[in-house]
């Protein structure tokens, strides 16, 4: 079994400073144990990352594992029902586009001189009040940093200022075939790792971004050896919690394991059940629970 790294930071925004820290205090406190190259998503010719079958199954369906059973599964892939988001998932969603959309306006502004002007007409109502604190918390630390390393004279020039305030790259697509998915979006991609935002309850976030990061593996053949899980609260004020993973045989393992367990489900479109206790945030309660 690898190790799982943590490195967790109570003040952590987005800056290229906080995430090599992030990164840094990873390596140092659990070394850098080698990742076994048949688990690198390159690796997607033979066991264990050759998919038993190529469904196309979407990655946050399974990685995170939030129907114990896999019924969300059999449901969408074989019976074809469509799921209701209920409303934290709406929720998540709208803040997750205003975040990215604050990363977006940010590099607008530095390349551009145009203002940062706020999360667009698009949020729904009922969620605009967080989406705009959220809005407006990035946009000010990232125009502080931006103004700061300027003005110290840490970068250079317009494009290396925004490096340091803003180096994650985001919605970050690539083919999940290889691996037997369908497309698989990384929140985000910086310094090597790879970065995923969470606004809600999560759970197995390592296997996930293990999945996240052998799929950018098999797409591009770099290594991805480092994940980072930002939770983030909204509710009036904005708090954010960063916890950094070493990507090693663990996660990887868990997230084939999980892989290939919804593969079965889908492939031998056999009811898995329902458990005994269920979520009512997910999106297929009312199929199951009515
Ligand atoms: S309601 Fe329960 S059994 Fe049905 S898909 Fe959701 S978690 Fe799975």
């Amino acid at each position: 079994m690898s190790r799982i790294i943590r490195g967790v930071d109570q003040n952590f925004v987005l800056t290229l400073m906080e995430i090599a820290r992030l990164l840094r205090r990873v390596r140092i406190t659990g070394g850098q144990p080698d990742t076994p190259p048949e688990l690198r998503g390159w690796s997607f010719d033979k066991p264990p990352v050759r998919p038993p079958a190529h469904l196309g199954i979407a990655l946050s369906d399974f990685a995170y594992g939030y129907c114990p059973t896999g019924r969300n599964l059999y449901l969408k892939y074989v019976l074809r029902e469509r799921p209701q988001p209920a409303k934290p998932l709406l929720e998540g969603s709208a803040l997750h586009a205003a975040l990215f959309k604050a990363l977006e306006d940010f590099r607008r502004f530095v390349y551009a001189g145009v203002p940062m002007s706020g999360p667009g007409e698009a949020v729904p109502e009922e969620f605009k009040p967080k989406a705009e604190a959220l809005y407006r918390y990035v946009a000010a630390r990232l125009l502080g940093e931006y103004h700061y390393v300027l003005a110290s004279g840490l970068a250079w020039g317009r494009d290396s200022a925004a490096f340091y305030a803003a180096p994650i790259h985001t919605q970050v697509a690539v083919d999940g075939a290889p691996l037997g998915l369908g497309y698989v979006v990384a929140d985000g991609v910086a310094l090597g790792a790879v970065v995923e935002f969470k606004f809600g309850p999560s759970q197995n976030v390592d296997a996930a971004l293990a999945g996240y990061a052998m799929a950018i593996e098999a797409e591009y053949g770099m290594p991805i050896d480092y994940g980072i899980h930002v939770q983030i609260w909204v509710d009036g004020s904005v708090e954010y919690r960063a916890q950094a993973y070493h990507l090693g045989e663990g996660p990887r393992l868990k997230f084939l394991e999980a892989r290939d367990e919804a593969v079965d489900v889908v492939a031998s479109a056999r009811d898995p059940g329902t458990p005994p206790q269920c979520p009512k945030t997910c999106p297929f309660y009312h199929i199951c629970r009515s």
